[in-house]
């Protein structure tokens, strides 16, 4: 099954058969699976159900890698229109947004914006870091791929002189993470550790699983030990068994800390947690632009394949 995830991964990127799988409506099994449904509405119902649950969610307007200007400025009236929407539901102060800095314009050509790609995502994300401190909330910063870690960490420190509370995210995967969370373990910052999902050469990442798990650990007794806050997103259950022992042994306070799954991973586990104490954030996608999303999720766990196949044949 491992090796499949490599094939999965590049076809996360293929236009074909993105052209073919996106003609899945959003209520295809296999999607609806991983993603609440396209609207607002559908994004704000989602964080109401787990609030309910006592879970706390983040909200992300599914698209990434747009060379189009105006679809990264709908991008972010989405993040707008959403952040009122929770405010205007109560539901703002245990729901953030998730955002790939991709979605807003880090990457357009100079063409579309001869001001950089780099300064239309800052100016975009100030947007949307301040319509959420409006509506009481944060935002974190997706991380993506690793040509992106640099531009992407230093919008964060950008951001963070006007919104501290702005979220990181580092992957373990990285053969540079266990020194990025030395610098980012201060006092306040936020920082999601995950696993990384996407196919990256191994001049720069680690290619083993169990290499990937080790300095996931490693990483983690950094931000456990530090003085930042800790975002624990991994359905892996020895990773969150040793997170638990991790923030025992830093003396850290349920609530110090919180973990993170995605919306429809491991449902049961959420909620066992959330039962035991833990602060638990549901990571929930909502939005048109699935396709790359639900290819990484397959990607992670191909037994999920046949399903899939079947939601196309019976489309
Ligand atoms: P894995 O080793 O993949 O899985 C461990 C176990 O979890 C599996 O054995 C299985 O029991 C269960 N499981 C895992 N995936 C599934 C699934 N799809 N369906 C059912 N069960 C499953 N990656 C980034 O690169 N950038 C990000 O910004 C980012 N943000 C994330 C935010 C959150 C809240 C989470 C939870 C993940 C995020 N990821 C991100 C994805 C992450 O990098 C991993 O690719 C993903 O979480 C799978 O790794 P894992 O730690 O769950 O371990």
């Amino acid at each position: 099954m491992a090796l499949l995830r490599q094939p999965l991964l590049l076809l996360a990127r293929s236009q074909q058969v993105k052209n073919l799988v996106s003609t899945l409506p959003v209520s295809a099994g296999i999607v609806r699976g991983y993603v609440p449904g396209e609207g607002t509405e559908d994004a704000v119902r989602a964080a109401g159900e787990l609030a309910a649950d006592g879970l706390t969610a983040t909200l992300d307007f599914l698209g990434e890698d747009t060379s189009d200007r105006a679809q990264a400025d709908a991008t972010v009236a989405a993040y707008v229109d959403v952040l009122a929407a929770l405010s205007a539901k109560g539901l703002a102060s245990g729901t953030e947004v998730s955002l790939k800095l991709s979605a807003i314009g880090q990457f357009l050509p100079v063409d579309v914006a001869p001001e950089g790609g780099h300064r239309v995502a800052l100016e975009n994300a100030r947007t949307i870091c301040r319509a959420a401190r409006n509506a009481g909330t944060t935002v974190t910063l997706d991380m993506e791929d690793y040509t992106t870690t640099d531009s992407t960490l230093a919008i964060l420190r950008e951001l963070r002189k006007d919104f501290p509370e702005t979220g990181a995210v580092l992957q373990s995967y990285l053969h540079r993470t266990e020194d990025d969370c030395r610098e980012l373990a201060y006092e306040g910052s936020r920082v999601r550790l995950c696993k990384g999902a996407y196919a990256q050469p191994e001049s720069v990442a680690y290619q083993d699983a169990a290499d990937v798990d080790r300095s996931y650990v490693r990483c983690l007794k950094v931000l456990m030990e530090g003085q930042g806050y800790p975002m624990v997103a991994t359905h892996d259950p020895r990773l969150v068994e040793i997170a638990t022992s991790l923030a025992g042994r830093a003396a850290r306070p349920q609530g110090s800390y919180e973990f993170q799954m995605l919306y429809g991973v491991r449902p049961d586990e959420q909620r066992r947690l959330a039962a035991n104490g833990e602060r638990v954030r549901v990571y929930v996608p909502y939005g048109q632009e699935w396709y790359g999303y639900l290819m990484r999720r397959l990607a992670e766990r191909p037994q999920n394949l046949a399903f899939f196949a079947r939601s196309l044949v019976s489309k």
